[in-house]
């Protein structure tokens, strides 16, 4: 079928929540994407952040081959090897010592509200059930993330929300404090907002939360779906700040591009979680966990990738800043941390991510439109970034300030 063809198709078929770019993907490799007509793209959005090693990374394709010619699905009513493996790797290298799996983002965060509740019930013996959020985070779209995500937008037509969410600005500790009730159970955050328009906090916002949260005697959630598994130059978020959540969330680059999501806690908060409390029949699939524990492998190995990407980040911020300078009336700012970066411009950004497309150079947004993502897989080059660099320049020399 021709590229055409298959676009106006999938537009009959398909429930028409995307509006989706003009193009039909065939193949990756790498930093790369090929469409079905064979036109190359400089992939710098991955997937949205899930492809941390690129496409079709070999260790990870040969891991995935292995498990599925073995076994492909067994349930949770049945222990498996890979599953340990990922717990395993997960608690070495984090805050952690248990760790519940499912299959997504919005999921890892349902789980992690359902958690939060019952442990402060279990704890206090009366009902603990607010959630403090922040304005502008991004947690998923399931009733419960949704209900948590500070975004009017994302909201709209499907009240009633789950009650007992409060919203304050973020980087703004003094508000989480105010907000704070005898009946608070958590506060959940994003370390650095991703969708909400790669904002990031003052270096001492989360340690001044950690201790508003240890005061108040109330649960630190983190959210790193997008932040975790190295996107950011460390494997987590949270190691930049100097603190430890009580809870985190994983998903998006955990599983180097099959779907997995992960709830990562402590020993005393993990023991609410009682059988039959909470379940997922897909949750730590085999393939989905020997996928990730190539990932992880890959990513950890004499911690090279971790190095590289932030010294690649700061390249390319440089780059960044430089093209800033050269189209000051278009480009705002730009700021991020490792490879989670965002373009803040005066102008619409779904008119230059088009434009960057048709030139071979896949892009996002986040915010309100303004902001462009990158988002490139870890194992990106200085050549890769020259060659998005020359095509961005080119896209805002052509734009209409
Ligand atoms: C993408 C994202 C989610 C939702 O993940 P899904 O896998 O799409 O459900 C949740 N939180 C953050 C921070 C995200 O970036």
């Amino acid at each position: 079928m021709e590229q055409r063809e298959i676009m106006n198709l999938s537009e009959k078929l398909l429930i028409p929540t995307y509006k989706r770019y003009p193009i039909v993907l065939r193949k990756g490799r790498g930093v790369r994407v090929w469409d079905v007509e064979g036109k190359e793209y400089l992939d710098f959005l991955a997937g949205i952040a899930v492809n941390v090693l690129g496409h079709c990374p070999r260790k990870v394709v040969i891991a995935i081959q292995k498990q599925v010619q073995r076994l492909i699905h067994t349930s949770n009513l049945y222990y498996t090897e890979p599953q340990l493996s990922l717990a395993h790797i997960l608690i070495k290298n984090s805050f952690a010592d248990r760790v519940f799996f499912c299959n997504s983002g919005t999921e890892a965060n349902e789980g992690a509200l359902k958690l939060a509740r019952l442990y402060m019930k279990k704890k206090f013996g009366k009902e603990r059930f607010e959630f403090i959020s922040t304005f502008n985070s991004f947690h998923g779209r399931t009733f419960g993330s949704l209900s948590i995500t500070g975004q009017e937008k994302y909201h709209d037509g499907f009240e009633p929300l789950l009650s007992g969410v409060k919203f304050v600005p973020f980087n703004d500790p003094q508000a989480i404090y105010e907000s704070i009730t005898d009946k608070t159970c958590a506060v959940i955050l994003e370390p650095i907002q991703a969708e909400g328009g790669i904002n990031v906090p003052d270096k001492d916002y989360l340690k001044k939360v950690r201790r508003i949260c240890n005061e108040a005697g109330i649960l630190l959630i983190l959210d790193e779906v997008q932040t975790g598994i190295g996107r950011t130059g460390k494997l987590f978020a949270y190691e930049h700040f100097g603190i430890e959540p009580d809870i985190m969330t994983l998903a998006k680059g955990l599983g180097g591009g099959i779907p997995i999501g992960a709830i990562l806690t402590k020993e005393e908060i993990s023991k609410a979680f009682a059988p039959k409390t909470h379940a997922s029949t897909f949750g730590g699939n085999p393939v989905a966990c020997a996928s990730a524990v190539a990932t992880l492998e890959t990513i950890l190995e004499d911690g090279y990738l971790l190095n590289h990407c932030e010294r690649i980040s700061k390249y390319f911020i440089k780059k960044l800043n430089s093209l800033k300078e050269k189209h000051s009336e278009k480009i705002k700012e730009i700021r991020g941390l490792g490879l989670l970066i965002g373009m803040e411009l005066f102008i619409d950004g779904s008119d230059i991510v088009k434009k960057c497309l048709e030139k071979g150079l896949l892009i996002g947004t986040a915010g309100d439109g303004k902001v462009l993502r990158f988002t490139p897989p870890l194992i990106i080059e200085k050549e890769d970034i020259e060659e998005a660099l020359k095509i961005l320049n080119e896209v805002f020399n052509e734009a209409k300030s």
